[in-house]
């Protein structure tokens, strides 16, 4: 089915009577007949729902959606971005242990791999996605567990080539998890250029509407965890917590890894998302080709107008031949970018304050990603304590504004760019 179809149809399938509308199972947990029915469950021996921090019906359908939308072999929702971000990774990667990732990435990604994740010592080596071959080959450790990337990285709209991340890792033996929040499976799908398992924070274009904050992971079902059998003893020798499951041999490519986070890591550490939350995502969803196509047309048409105003300073979008990942964006988003632009008006950092100061569509938000036309000054907000120095060292210069555009018509959005920038 095309993605458009997936995208309102996938992941629930009311039977003869049913609700046409996706249930809210509103439930924490779950009755059944007997112990016995009860303890396979517990056992892994029998699938089914018993408590809902492992696991909820309404939550596994929407999974379900987002899992056939990225073309994946099983999929679970987390309670945010960040828990899918950990989890993908410390499903694999634990204490001694270290990984590759792309210095492209979100800051809280960042963060949570560079300080937290570090204090529970796994060792992350940050590549930067443009570097040679040479150097990410350097990168890899005897101990590496995973490589780790952005397709479109937040803030800085740098462009993950997948296909060579992709090959990079499996020359090593460990799968390539990519974060395909900015492009979402109607603009790229990371399994298909061999990527392995792919992340989501929902809460962006996929929710759309500032409405619930939530997370997803992939599995594509094509990582041969058995032939790598000593690198990942979690997955391929057996589970005391289990049982003695061995979850690549009893789950099998398509089913080990995320079967293994949920029994494991949501029963653990218990970052669930609500079935309500579930609920507004998929309705979300339902809309996301047509938002989509809609948020790239007018992130284009707003990129292009910047780089044609005589107070703008520069432009960064994929989609615009001038852009250095222009070649890439070709590549991996052939039916266009998505709606965030970041660019420098003239005169920097003051001119940047006083320009956003006169905006009157475009909010001032932390959040991207979504219908409302949302604007950020990251010197003065996110990145507040840098100084310009160092702002520039992480690829976020002082003058740097990013810009979310959203869903309004594009000629009250350029309208409201027109007349601030009139005013600075
Ligand atoms: N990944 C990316 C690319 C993001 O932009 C964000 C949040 O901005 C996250 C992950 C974290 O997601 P959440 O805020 O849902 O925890």
């Amino acid at each position: 089915m095309e993605r458009e179809t997936l995208c309102i149809q996938a992941g629930y399938e009311p039977k003869n009577g049913e609700s046409r509308m996706l249930p809210i199972i509103q439930s924490t947990t779950f009755k059944y007949d007997t112990s016995e029915d009860m303890g396979k469950l517990f056992d892994l021996e029998a699938s089914g729902y018993f408590y809902s921090r492992l696991q909820n019906p309404t939550c596994d359908m929407v999974a379900a959606k987002i899992c056939a939308l990225e073309g994946g072999s099983a999929a679970m929702l987390t309670g945010s971005g960040q828990a899918a971000s950990f989890y993908s990774v410390f499903n694999l990667a634990g204490c001694g242990d270290h990984v590759v990732a792309s210095s492209a990435i979100y800051g809280g990604t960042f963060n949570l791999f560079s300080v937290t994740m570090k204090r529970m010592g796994i060792d992350f080596t940050f590549v930067d996605p443009g570097c040679s071959d040479e150097e990410l080959e350097a990168a890899f450790r005897p101990n590496t567990k995973a490589v780790f990337g952005e397709t479109i990285a937040n803030p800085a709209l740098v462009l993950l080539d997948i296909e060579r991340f992709a090959k990079a890792a499996h020359r090593h033996g460990v799968p390539l998890i990519v974060d395909n929040t900015f492009a979402t499976p109607i603009l790229c799908r990371p399994l298909e250029w061999g990527a392995d398992i792919v992340t989501h924070s929902t809460t962006k274009y996929l929710d759309g509407h500032d409405a619930t904050v939530g997370g997803c992971i992939v599995d594509g079902g094509r990582f041969d965890w058995m032939a790598h059998k000593d690198k990942f003893p979690g997955l391929t020798t057996p589970d005391a917590s289990y049982h003695g499951i061995t979850y690549a041999e009893k789950f099998g490519m398509g089913g080990a890894f995320i079967t293994k986070a949920t029994a494991q890591l949501m029963r653990d550490l218990g970052a669930v998302q609500s079935p309500m939350n579930a609920f507004l995502l998929n309705l979300g969803i339902e809309s996301l080709a047509v938002r989509m196509k809609r948020h790239g047309e007018n992130g284009l048409a707003v990129a292009q107008y910047l780089e044609g105003h005589d107070k703008i300073a520069w432009v960064n979008y994929p989609g615009l031949p001038s852009s250095k990942y222009y070649e890439l964006s070709k590549k991996y988003l052939p039916d266009g970018g998505c709606g965030v632009v970041s660019f420098g008006v003239k005169g920097g950092r003051a001119a940047a304050e006083a320009f956003m100061k006169e905006l009157k569509v475009a909010m001032i938000a932390t959040h991207v990603a979504d219908a409302h036309t949302c604007v950020l000054h990251p010197a003065n907000s996110t990145h507040r304590q840098m100084t310009d120095d160092e702002l520039r060292a992480a690829g976020v210069g002082p003058d740097l504004i990013r810009l979310s555009v959203g869903l309004e018509s594009i000629k009250d959005i350029l309208a409201d760019l027109e007349q601030a920038l009139e005013k600075i």
